[in-house]
């Protein structure tokens, strides 16, 4: 794995999940930072409810900026995973913010993974939250 900062676009049109994971993996990045910016068609956030374990999913069919996006990558799976969390400006400026899920369509997003060094974090079922916790 290379040490260096990895910069990146995202093609429009896919999803902004699946995309990420594809950067990193393509990256050879299995730990790491990483961070996006751009803008998205729609978007769909996640939250968690800790009492029922469970996600429930929110679906924003609107064009927002991507305000935030930052994360990490660990490892799902045997492969790189970005878990990340998404801030995101409607057109009058005000915000919604979630756990990034599967569903958001990049209008155009600049990604930023940086490695960082050291064994693999990998990710399995955690009991007392029911999250796939790094183990
Ligand atoms: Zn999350």
């Amino acid at each position: 794995m290379t040490m260096q900062p990895h910069l990146g676009r995202l093609p429009k049109g896919e999803d902004l999940f699946h995309s990420l994971n594809a950067f990193c993996k393509q990256a050879g990045v299995n730990r790491g930072f990483v961070s996006v910016i751009g803008a998205v068609e729609r978007a769909v956030l996640g939250y968690y409810h800790q009492d029922e374990r469970q996600y429930e999913s929110f679906e924003f069919d609107e064009h927002m900026e991507i305000v935030s996006c930052i994360g990490n990558v660990s490892i799902k799976d045997g492969e790189p995973f970005c878990h990340v969390h998404l801030t995101l400006s409607r057109k009058d400026c005000t915000v919604v913010a979630g756990h990034c899920m599967p569903g958001a369509v990049i209008f155009a997003a600049e990604a930023a993974v940086i490695p960082i060094p050291g064994p693999n974090l990998v990710r399995g079922f955690d009991e007392p939250t029911g999250l796939p916790l790094w183990t």
